[in-house]
């Protein structure tokens, strides 16, 4: 039940914009946008916040490291605001091939720097925060007199420590747990704003507090992110927001499960981080071949966001299969003929199809539920079975909210086997264009491309090779 219904606050940690998003931050981010969708399906009005974090995140979660910024943008030889745009744009486009909803405001840590200092300030007036050499570190110690540091992920303080390191002497902070709300600009940081302590740029947990309660309020319904950042940012997040506002911020935490690859954590670092337009194209030394973003999304989707899933051919392949019965059955569906009598019971297959999104947001048990929708159809149209002329309704109803408002799927041109044509004659027009232009015959290239837009495909040129998409 929401704090104050029908409205409903949602945050969700966004993605740090240094690099392409993987297929793992994706996950996370459909995830939400289910459960965005489904909300707003079951009536409720939700405010959906979802940050981009675009400064103050170093390498190492515990403040130690680079920061992942700076080293980019000298990789790149860039500005770090110009990684940060490449980057973002990067995320939008990924996220609307996609078909996920934009969130309803999509702060960035940059563009709330006052507010992140104010709450810093509250901080050390009330006792947790304090400044050593121009940096501001939260007190855990002295937080944990009070407090439960560990309760969100059920940790004892000693499990905790075994993740950090012993502090020497040169260390500023005054515990291994203490974490950075301000951090001191080294002369030749970029990204810096003049604070009370001196010019430096804030950690990376405080953003989060700062934009959630501005946007939110002090107490919200629903705070989400992966099941990776409970134990640290997550945690500094309510030790922050408990220091600043008194208050718990945060009803109900909801975190989603890890994408795997062969059963590692897929993540930048460990080097096992599939993009999201490998996987589209299939030039991924891993693939077979390419999948389109709605196979893609309909994989994700039949998991239960807090079960792990793991990425392999084999299971693309079974999803894209499972896509094309569900795609094709919706059409089947527009010249079925209604009978007298139905044989299946229509009503009680929309009640479990509720019951399920009701239990926690179960998608996998919604497509079980809507895949015996697919065999009615089938088997109405093969003359097996029977259905009313109302009861046919409630079943168009049900594929149509279901499918494409709750899961955010979309019928696709060049998804389905049907398509292998399509798809083989595309890559054939695709690759003696781009001979063309290897060969500098732009007059060619030039002829392909007008002609394909003429019958409303577009190409375009990515970093991965060239992507075509009909326009719907
Ligand atoms: P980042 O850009 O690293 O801050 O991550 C953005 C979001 O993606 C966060 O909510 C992470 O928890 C989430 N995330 C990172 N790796 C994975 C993964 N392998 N599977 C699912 N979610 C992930
Ligand atoms: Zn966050």
């Amino acid at each position: 039940m929401p704090l104050n219904p029908p409205f409903v606050g949602m945050y969700v940690c966004g993605p740090t914009v240094y690099d392409d998003v993987h297929l793992g931050n994706c996950r996370t981010f459909i995830s939400f946008d289910l459960i965005y969708r489904y909300l707003n399906h079951a009536g409720y009005k939700v405010r959906y916040v979802r940050n981009i974090t675009d400064a103050g995140h170093l390498e190492g979660d515990r403040d130690e490291g680079s920061d992942k910024f700076a080293k980019k943008a000298k990789l790149e030889q860039l500005e770090p605001m110009e990684i940060v745009q490449k980057y973002t744009l990067g995320f939008h486009e990924v996220m609307r091939l996609f078909n996920t909803r934009p969130p309803s405001i999509e702060p960035t840590a940059t563009g709330h720097i006052s507010e992140q200092i104010e709450m810093t300030k509250k901080i050390i007036e009330s006792g947790l925060g304090y400044e050593s050499n121009g940096t501001v570190y939260f007190n855990v110690e002295k937080y944990s007199t009070k407090n439960n540091y560990g309760a969100l992920s059920n940790r004892k303080q000693e499990e905790l420590l075994e993740g950090t390191r012993e502090l020497g002497g040169q260390d500023e902070k005054k515990g291994r747990l203490d974490f950075a709300l301000w951090i001191k600009a080294k002369p030749e940081h970029i990204m810096r704003w003049p604070s009370p302590w001196g010019w430096g740029f804030p950690g990376w947990h405080i953003e989060c507090s700062a934009m959630s309660a501005k946007y939110l309020g002090t107490t919200f319904d629903i705070h989400g992110g992966g099941m990776d950042l409970i134990a640290t940012h997550h945690t500094n997040e309510i030790a922050q927001s408990q220091a600043c506002n008194h208050c718990e911020p945060v009803k109900y935490w909801m975190h989603t499960n890890m994408l795997t690859a062969n059963g590692v954590r897929m993540s930048k670092s460990a080097g096992n981080g599939f993009l999201p337009m490998e996987l589209f194209t299939g030039r991924h030394t891993l693939l077979t071949r390419g999948y389109s973003p709605m196979t893609v999304r309909f994989f994700m989707l039949q998991t239960h966001y807090r079960s792990t899933l793991d990425f392999s051919n084999e299971a693309l392949q079974a999803s894209e299969k499972g896509f094309v019965r569900l795609m094709n059955a919706i059409k089947t569906l527009e010249i079925l003929k209604p009978s007298d009598k139905s044989t299946s019971d229509i009503k009680s297959l929309e009640l479990k199809c509720y019951e399920a999104m009701n239990d926690d947001f179960n998608s996998p048990i919604l497509i079980a539920n809507l895949f015996e929708g697919v065999r009615i159809v089938n088997s109405v149209n093969d003359g097996k079975e029977t259905i009313s002329k109302s009861d046919l309704e409630v079943l168009k109803k049900i594929f149509h909210e279901f499918v494409f408002a709750v899961m955010g799927l979309q019928q696709e041109q060049n998804a389905t086997n049907n398509d292998e044509l399509t798809k083989n004659l595309m890559n054939l027009i695709i690759e003696i264009r781009n001979e063309a232009k290897a060969k500098k015959d732009f007059s060619t290239s030039d002829k392909i491309r007008d002609e394909l837009t003429k019958s409303k495909i577009s190409i375009k040129d990515t970093k991965y090779g060239t992507t075509w998409e009909k326009e719907k």
